[in-house]
């Protein structure tokens, strides 16, 4: 078995999913844009399913603790926070671990709004949030046929992470210091 230190791999993968229930008397947010519904997303934050799941499969790309451990459901200061915040971390961590995002793929899965009208927009402002182009954004959205979910929001969402060239582990250079 092949034991070799992971962290030197080239690429690696993640995998984040949520899900949120519809409430009253909250804004709708999803991919950091706001779309007008009569209900929002209630529970952490400010209930962006999908960017929770963003933030858990950039997380999980690097093997970092997952969200609701960064950021605990219970812990107050995250009570309707911008989850943008949660993103920035997440790409905080991947940075700091040696890699750049090179795609994100995302699937939502819920009976209203209809996402299609807003789905450019949502593509735009999650490669904004995570600095890369639009076209490394998909965003897909789907109806709960059969599964009795009509009142929830759900998101999967999968990143691929490459090395950044930045990055790279430098040669060591001899030193009369470390020999
Ligand atoms: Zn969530």
């Amino acid at each position: 078995m092949n034991r070799e230190n992971n962290s030197r791999a080239q690429m690696r993968v993640g995998y984040g999913w949520d899900s949120h229930e519809f409430k009253s008397g909250v804004p709708l947010k999803i991919g950091g844009v706001e779309l007008p519904h009569p209900k929002g997303l209630g529970g952490h934050s400010d209930g962006d399913v999908l960017l929770h799941a963003i933030t858990d499969a950039m997380l999980g790309a690097v093997a970092a603790p997952d969200i609701g451990t960064l950021f605990s459901p219970s812990d107050p200061a995250w009570k309707g926070a911008d989850s943008a915040v949660f993103i920035e971390e997440a790409l905080g961590r991947v940075r700091a671990a040696g890699y750049a995002i090179r795609n994100v793929d995302s699937t939502l899965i819920l009976a209203q709004p209809k996402i299609t009208d807003y789905a450019e927009q949502i593509r735009e402002q999650i490669a904004e949030l995570l600095g890369v182009a639009v076209s490394a954004i998909s965003v897909k959205a789907k109806t709960p046929e059969g599964m009795g979910t009509q009142n929830a929001a759900i998101a999967h969402a999968i990143v691929l992470v490459e090395k950044s060239r930045q990055s790279r582990p430098r040669r060591r250079k001899r030193s009369k210091s470390s020999p």
